[in-house]
């Protein structure tokens, strides 16, 4: 089976002003769906075809760099689509803000540790929160469209939250204020999904 693009919950618009329709509509149209058609493209006639996506990221060691590449674009832009929404501000509850609360030193402390995360990934990539295999929580960020599934991420884990920091997924707004679009992200975190992320995580 050939991966196909997901289609989104909400509209290219229901992100702004956080997150622009025209920036969302080139991220998820063009970039996404290249993603996936060079990911197809790099896995017809071989073995890994028929894996899933997390599959193939756990192993991405086994595969072709244009996997490596394309795969985790595929994988990272599915799990960002899902943890978006407009949240008017709104927090994490229950386990997973007791979790934040005794294992990243707080809400204020994990946010500043995220923002930071992404702003100093030098050149593109992702920042993450991730449940490690202890079943802990880690902040963190890759290079590229490296994530903490694959096998040779310095940063290992399941990631429960993304943000890509790629300037494709925030030029058109706000240019080169990278800080800016970080700050503006926290608005629009579907933390009902991160939730039931890290539920299944653990
Ligand atoms: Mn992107």
């Amino acid at each position: 089976m050939a991966f196909e693009l997901p289609k989104l919950a909400y509209e290219y618009t229901a992100l702004e002003p956080h997150i622009d329709a025209r920036t969302m509509e080139i991220h998820h149209s063009k970039h996404h769906n290249a993603y996936v058609t060079n990911l197809n493209a790099a896995l017809a006639g071989t073995e890994g075809e028929n894996n899933s996506i997390e599959d193939i990221c756990k192993n991405i060691s086994k595969y072709a760099m244009a996997v490596r590449n394309n795969g985790g674009g595929h994988y990272n832009h599915s799990l960002f689509w899902s943890i978006l929404a407009p949240n008017k501000g709104g927090m994490p509850s229950g386990k997973l803000m007791d979790a934040i609360n005794t294992q990243l030193g707080g809400w204020e402390k994990f946010k500043e540790d995220f923002n930071k995360a992404g702003a100093t990934r030098f050149g593109s990539g992702w920042a993450w929160l991730c449940v490690k295999a202890d079943k802990t929580l880690c902040v963190c960020s890759t290079p590229n469209q490296d994530n903490p599934l694959m096998d040779i991420a310095e940063c290992q884990g399941t990631p429960i939250l993304a943000c890509d920091v790629w300037e494709h997924a925030y030029y058109l707004h706000y240019q080169n204020r990278r800080p800016d679009y970080m700050n503006a992200f926290w608005n629009v975190i579907n933390w009902d999904e991160v939730s039931r992320r890290y539920e299944a995580a653990m």
